[in-house]
């Protein structure tokens, strides 16, 4: 995967205030399937598949899970078999995401969603595959994601900010920050208190950056999409041109904007937003909503 694709960009919405400074890291720019954190989260688990000899990666998610389009592609291009485990009935019409990951050439297999909850020891014994939890949550993902920072030279920023699922990027961000940066994880789960303990359990012992997690701007709640948020990532591509997606990213920079109004920034400031990708999950909408 080329990361070169990555860039920078420096962020000048109309609402940002003159005394601080605001840039967005824009992974997305990866790749349109394997965008973003979700690459970063699979690069080592391929990795150990491969060094443990294992032809097969075996993993989980729902219908419109950015981690199944994302495995689907990253094994296509290592040339490795790949089976996902789809929570739910099969439905009459598959997602986009599935259909995708379809031509991509991942097996797909369909459970309820009581099965699908202790699915994880069920799967373990098949012979040569590798397992990889929902949303690639474990340590070799967390590793992963300790690599976004170095992209660029981002010691100077003051504020990382991220959008938070499972808090595995949160957790590879907060390992690799330096002590002066605070990194601040915005849940999009409603309800999310068990993520500190999640994070913690990924964090090395060594770690001294400060971090957070804001737990007010979930929006009503995963894959909950009220038109306030529609017109909030509308009008940022209107001024920016930098997409976002429904289910983190828009909702990311949207807590940016009300960080701002609640002065949450001192003077000075310098703010990084981790845009994670995720563009595909926007194919779930009807068309024309967004106007990217
Ligand atoms: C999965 C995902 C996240 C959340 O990542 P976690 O490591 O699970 O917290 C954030 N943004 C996008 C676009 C994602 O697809």
């Amino acid at each position: 995967m080329n990361t070169g694709k990555i860039t920078l960009d420096t962020l000048t919405p109309s609402w940002l205030p003159t005394q601080l400074e605001a840039a967005m890291l824009r992974l997305d720019k990866l790749d349109p399937d394997i965008s973003g954190n979700k690459w970063f989260k699979l690069k080592y688990n391929l990795e150990a598949a491969r060094s443990e000899g294992k032809q097969h990666i075996l993993t989980f998610g729902g219908a419109y899970s950015n981690h199944i389009a994302a495995t689907a592609a990253a094994c296509r291009e290592a040339g490795l078999r790949c089976t996902g485990i789809i929570r739910g009935e099969r439905p009459p019409v598959l997602s986009h995401t599935l259909q995708t990951a379809l031509r991509q050439g991942m097996q797909l297999e369909f459970i309820s969603r009581e099965a699908y909850r202790d699915s994880r020891q069920s799967f373990e014994n098949r012979p040569d595959t590798y397992l990889i939890p929902e949303g690639g949550h474990n340590a070799a993902g967390a590793r992963g994601c300790e690599d976004i920072l170095s992209l660029f030279p981002t010691g100077h920023f003051t504020h990382i900010l991220c959008a938070v699922g499972t808090g595995t990027t949160l957790a590879g961000l907060i390992n690799s920050a330096t002590a002066t940066q605070t990194v601040i994880g915005i849940p999009v789960l409603k309800g999310a208190g068990y993520l500190e303990a999640e994070v913690k359990a990924l964090l090395h012992p060594g770690q001294t950056s400060h971090w957070q997690l804001l737990h007010d701007f979930h929006e009503g709640g995963y894959a909950k999409v009220k038109p306030a948020l529609i017109d909030f990532i509308n009008t940022f591509f209107a001024e920016t041109g930098i997409p976002t997606d429904i289910i983190y990213t828009g909702k990311l920079v949207k807590a940016f904007r009300e960080l701002i109004h609640q002065h949450y920034f001192a003077d000075n400031s310098k703010v990084l937003l981790i845009h994670t990708g995720g563009l595909q999950g926007n194919l779930s909408l009807p068309p024309g909503v967004l106007s990217l």
